[in-house]
């Protein structure tokens, strides 16, 4: 349990590190000092997971916009890197409200600085004019 952003005594988490295919099953405890203590992992990486899974969660937000023009009434974006997992639903709505205008390119910024977060919304495919297709 995270509470006023301590971890207290009775914390204790599982979960599955989906970082490589292995799939560990990590165990975060928090001791009586309040580290973390975590076990489990067969590498480093499982270790900075699950840390950050429990103090500072973040995903990559993959969805599509509204585009006008295009060939396909939906264009596939998603985010340059993860933003925090608590901003997911308030991104989402942003991007209820964006439309953008066909022709774009894989790696277009369609959004700069997502809920200022300092990451980019970013095209992940191209979109050509619907006269264009073919
Ligand atoms: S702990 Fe390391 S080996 Fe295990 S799933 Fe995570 S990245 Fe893979």
């Amino acid at each position: 349990m995270i509470k006023d952003g301590q971890l207290t005594k009775e914390f204790n988490r599982k979960m599955t590190c989906i970082t490589c295919p292995t799939g560990c099953q990590l165990e975060v405890r928090s001791g009586a000092d309040g580290e973390l203590e975590i076990t489990g992992f067969q590498c480093r990486r499982g270790q900075e997971y699950a840390r950050n899974e429990v103090l500072n969660p973040r995903r990559v937000l993959t969805t599509t916009v509204k585009i006008k023009g295009g060939a396909l009434p939906l264009l596939p974006v998603r985010t340059a890197a993860a933003i925090p997992k608590g901003l997911l639903a308030k991104a989402m709505s942003v991007l209820a409200n964006i439309e953008v205008e066909a022709p774009v390119h894989t790696g277009d910024v369609i959004l700069a600085d997502l809920l200022d977060t300092g990451i980019d919304l970013i095209a992940s495919r191209d979109m050509d004019r619907a006269s264009q297709v073919g």
